[in-house]
Order: C-alpha cells, then structure tokens, then sequence
C-alpha cells in the first residue's frame, strides 16, 4: 500500500482529537510522561478499557457505535492481534510469553449491551473479553451514575452474566454499588470487594479479578482487595506515586471511547508510536473529569474517613 507519510495519515485524525492531544501534552504532561509513566509501556500488552458499545445518545464519551466497535475488532484481527483473558494475562505473564500482539478488552459497568451487542461482535471474529459487574445493579438501570438529561443505561441480567460466562467470557467484579472507595472506611471497603465476590460466587460465577470504580484506589484499597482473595485488579490511569509495571492489584489500561476513531484507536495500541505518550497523557487528562462523578452525587463521605 501506499505510504501517505505521517502528514498525510495525521491528517486522517479528527481535529477535536488533535487539538485535544496537543493540549494534553504540555510540558508539564512530557515530564511526568518521561519520568512516572513511561516505563509502564516498554514491551507493552495492551489493556483497553470500554464501557458501552451503543447507539444510544448519552452526554458523557463512554459509549461506541457498534460498527466503529467492529472496525476496531476488524483492525485487531487483520493486524494478528489475539485477544486474551486477564487469567491467560497473568499465565503468559508468568510465563514471560506476553507479546505486543496479545490484548485484553475489558468492558467496566456490565452493561446490557455488552451481552447484546458486543459478545456477538466479539463472537464473529473469535474474541474473548472482560467484563466487571456492579452486584447491587444486575439487570437494573444505573441509578448510581450522573445521568445527565435523564439518559439511563440497563446492566445485564444474572441470566446475561451466566450466559456470557459460560461462552467463555471473563466475569470480574467491580464493587456493589460503584463508590469511590476511597470515601469509605476499612469496613465498608470489604463489604464492597467482598460482597460482590460472594454474590457472583454464589451465582456459581467464578470472579479472579477486580476492578476499582472510577479506577480510583489507594494502598488501604489495593491491601483490602489482595485480602479479599482475588487474584488481580484493573487500574484506569493508575494513582501510584511510584506505578510499578505490570502490578497484579493496579493493572494499567487505556480507554477507548467515543472520540476515537481507527487512527487514534491503533496509536492507543501501539506504545511506540510517536504519538503514544500524548494520547496517553490527554486520555489520563479525561480520566480525571470521571472524578467528578462521586462529587456530583454528593457520595458519601464515611464519618470514620481517614
Ligand atoms: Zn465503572
């Protein structure tokens, strides 16, 4: 195929994108890059996070349209990637036989859609997922998320999450009811780790892995969850003072959401790509309006709070 050269093939990418990415890598930006981050991608696997894969309008930047989802599954299968689970994730790890072509998906909330819409999208083209469940909200709307203009998104059904899982996707938790741990006391923590285990156990649903609401944590968090028996945690734009690589209870992942398009969607692939670290640092950028969230509900602040 023809090379277009990077001016032409840049200029595929959305100018929202662009300027956006731009804004997000000031100088500031490169040296926290340089001297926190980067280390995290060297010989990278890629963990991607979604949320919803749907048409529906909504305000906020979590949901895809099912066909941009296909086109980037359809990138994924032409470029020889091979989707694992976080358990193959862990084996291959152990095994030093991760490689740039392996890739977890991981879907956070469990929304209906993902039962709907993306298994049989992933199904077409062989592909396996994960996806994190909110206990408390299993076949109801999410009430515990701002809905702005009144937009509600159903979650799966316990009969969508066992139908999944028996296909052979991955089930995690993420919580009873998506707060921001780190509001809650010690107590109030476990509850949250550990009911959710218990429920989704006791639906004979087999749950290794968690994922903390908002991606928000702190060592109190990740100690509560190592405790609670899982085998491993999901991060968005990890918290650490110090991100240690490839750290079981504080896994890195990048997010994929509306304002991606293919061309963005493979540099978020691809940590040596030129333009990597500014994706990365704008998407943490963006990350960082989600905390807004427990604020905007007035969550609760625990009166034991530390
Ligand atoms: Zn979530």
């Amino acid at each position: 195929m023809e090379d277009l050269g990077p001016v032409a093939r840049y200029r595929k990418i959305p100018l929202f994108a662009a300027a956006a990415m731009m804004s997000g890598f000031s100088l500031r930006a490169i040296y926290r890059w340089n001297t926190k981050y980067k280390k995290l991608f060297e010989n990278w696997t890629p963990i991607l996070n979604f949320h919803k894969i749907d048409d529906q309008k909504e305000w906020g930047i979590n949901s895809i349209s099912p066909s941009k989802f296909r086109e980037f599954l359809n990138y994924l299968k032409q470029n020889d990637y091979k989707t694992i689970t976080l358990k193959d994730y862990f084996v291959l790890l152990e095994n030093k036989s991760l490689t740039r072509k392996h890739v977890v998906l991981c879907f956070d909330d469990g929304y209906a859609d993902f039962a709907e819409t993306a298994v049989p999208i992933m199904e077409e083209f062989g592909f396996t997922a994960t996806a994190f469940i909110i206990t408390d909200y299993i076949g109801k709307y999410n009430n515990w998320d701002f809905q702005i203009g009144g937009h509600k998104f159903r979650h799966m059904d316990i009969n969508q999450i066992k139908d999944i899982s028996e296909r052979g996707f991955e089930i995690g938790s993420h919580t009873c009811s998506h707060p921001d741990l780190r509001l809650l006391n010690d107590s109030e923590i476990k509850d949250e780790i550990q009911i959710s285990y218990d429920m989704l156990s006791s639906y004979g649903i087999n749950t290794e892995f968690f994922s903390y609401p908002f991606g928000l944590y702190n060592q109190r968090i990740k100690d509560i969850a190592i405790e609670s028996g899982y085998k491993g945690a999901v991060a968005y734009y990890v918290h650490d003072r110090h991100p240690v690589k490839a750290d079981r209870f504080a896994l890195e992942r990048i997010g994929i959401n509306s304002l991606d398009n293919l061309e963005s969607f493979k540099i978020k692939l691809n940590s040596d790509h030129p333009m990597f670290p500014a994706m990365y640092m704008f998407g943490r950028t963006l990350s960082s309006i989600s905390l807004l969230t427990p604020l905007l509900l007035k969550q609760k602040r625990s009166p034991n709070y530390i």
